[in-house]
């Protein structure tokens, strides 16, 4: 079990709150994975370990990791929802190509966020900034044979 898993637990000890062996199983993939995965990857990726898992107890579990602010839903477009834990507020940039979702950091922009306040009087909760382009995979060139 790694360190981020062991802190998460200790703060999820609370009454009422059980630490499933699903759970500690999502936990566990959602620390070590940096791909953004999808419900159904993640459910795939559990089943390995655990065949007795549904795709009903991947959802519900990852919604618990979610409203106790442990893991982060991503909505990109049209497709469906992603996770991945929550760590340092990052943006994300997206390959038109392939897919692949890459992380990247820019804190300048929580500026925005104060700005948007002071020139609308809207209380701002949180804003969401994507990019598109080419992977550095998609990118090459192919191979000449
Ligand atoms: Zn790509
Ligand atoms: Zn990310």
């Amino acid at each position: 079990m790694n360190v981020v898993v062991e802190e998460s637990i200790s703060l999820l000890r609370r009454p009422g709150i059980r630490m499933t062996q699903q759970r500690l199983a999502i936990m566990e993939y959602l620390t070590t994975s940096n791909s953004h995965p999808t419900a159904e990857e993640i459910y795939r990726e559990l089943n390995k370990k655990l065949p007795n898992i549904s795709n009903t107890t991947v959802y519900n579990n990852l919604n618990f990791l979610k409203e106790q602010g442990l893991i982060q839903e991503l909505i990109f477009g049209q497709s469906c929802s992603r996770y991945e834990w929550r760590t340092r507020p990052h943006y994300h940039v997206i390959c038109t190509e392939c897919g692949k979702i890459d992380d990247f950091e820019l804190p300048e922009l929580n500026r925005l966020e104060e700005a948007a306040q002071r020139e609308s009087n809207f209380q701002i909760s949180g804003h969401l900034f994507e990019l598109y382009g080419i992977c550095t995979e998609c990118g090459q060139e192919p191979l000449q044979s």
